[in-house]
């Protein structure tokens, strides 16, 4: 299981509890979490990475495309749903 993780307002909202969450999941050796954020590669992202690093996961910087087309998630948790459908994917929900 593949668990792309948003990053702000969602992951740093409190970051205690979604380490011990990330951890748990990986426990298990066949899923798999991500960071995966509307962000811009390039930035400030030192906090991020520092995150990141702690827990041992990678990160998609999705450059402030829709997170569907830059990452191929099973799960997705985010606070901002609309962050992810592509434009297709979302016209397709709405017919
Ligand atoms: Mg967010």
């Amino acid at each position: 299981m593949k668990i792309a993780l948003d990053y702000d307002d969602t992951f740093t909202l409190d970051r205690a509890s979604w380490r011990k969450a990330v951890k748990a999941l990986q426990m298990n050796p066949s899923t798999s979490v991500t960071f995966v954020t509307a962000r811009m590669k390039r930035g400030d992202n030192e906090d991020i990475h520092q995150d990141a690093n702690v827990m041992g996961i990678d990160i998609v910087f999705c450059n402030k495309k829709p997170k569907q087309e830059c990452f191929k998630a099973d799960v997705w948790i985010d606070d901002n749903p609309l962050a992810i459908p592509t434009p297709d994917a979302m016209r397709a929900c709405l017919s």
